[in-house]
């Protein structure tokens, strides 16, 4: 794993999240993108080297309103950059990590996404990343 790509956040509402992390960081949100196969609309903030990801449901079964009803809003995942997610699925599984999407999937900004259990890493919801090559998007 390389960095801490982004930190995720579960909130109620984009639209006012956007604000107030706006206000927080002192600068506005850079996009909008909606993950629709997720059920969820992202935005994201640059805050000098690091991104925050701010993650509101779309509907009622998606896991971030899940999350919501059971926990509040809040810190929601850590993810990491992986150069080679594939080989790191394989990996985390040989050491006994729940892997959720064996297949990684299509995430938020131009990411190939898959997530590890909370229950294997001590309550936490673990991404991993791949930034996907533009050449191979065609
Ligand atoms: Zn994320």
């Amino acid at each position: 794993m390389n960095k801490i790509e982004h930190i995720g956040i579960a909130v109620k509402s984009l639209k006012d999240s956007n604000d107030l992390f706006a206000k927080l960081f002192g600068e506005p949100h850079y996009k909008i993108e909606e993950v629709a196969s997720e059920g969820v609309n992202t935005s994201f903030f640059q805050v000098g080297e690091n991104k925050i990801e701010l993650l509101e449901a779309t509907k009622d079964d998606s896991p971030i309103a899940k999350f919501i009803a059971k926990k509040g809003e809040g810190i929601h995942h850590i993810a990491f950059d992986v150069d080679d997610i594939e080989a790191e699925i394989k990996r985390l599984k040989q050491e006994g990590f729940i892997v959720l999407n064996e297949t990684p999937k299509q995430g938020a900004d131009n990411k190939l996404v898959a997530f590890l259990h909370p229950k294997s890493s001590n309550g936490v919801l673990i991404e991993l990343c791949q930034e996907i090559k533009s050449n191979l998007k065609k």
